[in-house]
């Protein structure tokens, strides 16, 4: 292999180091912006923004395989290697990434050429009743009768999102698992893929299709006290035993996504029920005591059932409150990647693929879903380039996405709360 990068390590006077060498990893996506690049890495489900250097050299690794490095490009190796983007010899340990998903120099988040994540609901059917639901206004309209045609509708609107990661979603993919499986290997080709669900119920019959593709679960998990949990997404007699536990059901799952190897997360929705001081740390010290290592706090919005409940949002000194747990789990070097959402100023920055195939944003100009694609719409790539322009609200979403929520952005900030520096 040859020494690609030795200029800094060839100045007179420096000690010759032995070079660095930087590996690719399976299951990382990479897409070159005006900034530099953006990368997805499927085993931690995280966005980095990359600057141009980090950009060329991770491209350089992703499309010509294995360089070795040396002087401050063999740096740049190790930071990627920190974050999951690639490998090193000798190795680099991963370390959790807390604040704003930049690497390098970037010190805002940029503006991105197209969306990072596309949801696609593969049912709208779901074993939980959640008080919170935001999807139930999707879902409502679609449970019954739902047709193979609808997921292949589903399919053809996806692919015509230029995403990096495809999120199946529902209601829950449990429930249908023929329907998520496909649907995951038809998206396999194009884009990356997560499963996001309850885990109340048989993951056995999604494993194959999960291992095959390298996807990445999230499960939800709201509290350590499962009567907390349970409370707030009560299981459906109609689909599981009266009384069942989703709480117990979650972490049978996570149990099970461990033993098979399959990269997993667990994803929380902060509301009224959860967000007195000391319940977010007791769940955050037992998803660690767990094993858990990637955790996504979603601040409850006013979208579908939410919005007609505006009890269950959490209050306007939440952004401080997840700020200071996010500052404290830093300073004791938790080892929990911690990512935040909160769109409630930036309702249409998600782009969510319903049942039946049509393309929807949150409405920013009040109540429900807007459909911005129609279900079976064929148009080429400038046409829902123009149709994501004018309905996406791109700094929402490279915010939700690269961890900005927490970041003093006005924009972006819940109302009624003071942003602080970081
Ligand atoms: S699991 Fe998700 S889709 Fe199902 S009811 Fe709860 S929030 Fe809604």
């Amino acid at each position: 292999m040859d020494v690609r990068r030795t200029t800094q390590n060839s100045a007179p006077g420096r000690v010759i180091q032995p070079p660095v060498h930087a590996r690719p990893v399976a299951g990382v996506a990479f897409r070159v912006e005006p900034f530099g690049a953006v990368a997805y890495v499927g085993e931690r489900d995280d966005f980095f923004a990359l600057d141009r250097d980090h950009a060329a050299l991770l491209g350089d690794v992703l499309a010509r395989g294995p360089v070795a490095v040396a002087g401050a490009v063999a740096d740049q190796a190790r930071t990627l290697a920190a974050l999951g983007m690639l490998r090193t010899e000798p190795p680099t340990a991963q370390r959790p990434h807390l604040g704003r998903s930049l690497v390098g120099a970037l010190t805002e988040l940029p503006r991105l050429s197209g969306p990072l994540v596309v949801n696609c609901f593969s049912t709208a059917n779901c074993p939980l009743r959640c008080a919170y639901c935001h999807a139930d206004d999707l879902m409502a309209p679609a449970k019954a009768g739902e047709r193979w045609s609808d997921v292949a509708a589903v399919l053809r609107t996806a692919d015509q999102v230029p995403a990096l990661v495809a999120v199946v979603t529902g209601g829950d993919p449990i429930v249908a698992p023929e329907r998520a499986s496909w649907l995951l290997g038809r998206l396999a080709p194009g884009k990356r893929l997560v499963l996001d669900t309850s885990g109340a119920g048989d993951l056995g019959p999604l494993l194959p299709a999960l291992r095959r593709h390298r996807a990445h679960v999230r499960i939800s998990v709201d509290s350590a006290d499962a009567a907390v949990h349970d409370r707030l997404r009560p299981t459906s007699p109609r689909a599981l035993p009266r009384g069942a536990s989703s709480h117990a059901l979650a972490h049978a799952a996570l149990l099970r996504l461990a033993e098979a190897g399959v990269a997993h997360s667990v994803q929380t929705v902060v509301g009224g029920h959860n967000e007195a001081a000391g319940m977010l740390r007791r769940l955050r010290d037992h998803l660690i005591g767990l094993g858990v290592r990637h955790w996504v706090l979603h601040m409850a919005v006013p979208a579908g059932k939410a919005e007609r409940r505006p009890g269950l949002l959490p209050g306007p000194d939440i952004a401080a409150q997840l700020r200071d747990l996010v500052d404290e789990s830093e300073a004791a070097g938790s080892p929990l990647d911690i990512r935040v959402t909160g769109a409630r100023s930036a309702p249409n920055s998600v782009l969510l693929v319903d049942s039946r195939g049509h393309l929807c944003v949150q409405r920013p100009d009040g109540p429900g879903k807007e459909v911005i694609w129609p279900a079976g719409r064929d148009g080429g790539p400038e046409q829902m380039s123009s149709c994501l322009n004018r309905h996406v609200d791109w700094a929402g979403h490279a915010s939700r996405y690269l961890n900005g929520t927490l970041e003093p952005d006005p924009q972006l900030v819940p109302l009624g709360t003071q942003p602080r520096g970081r």
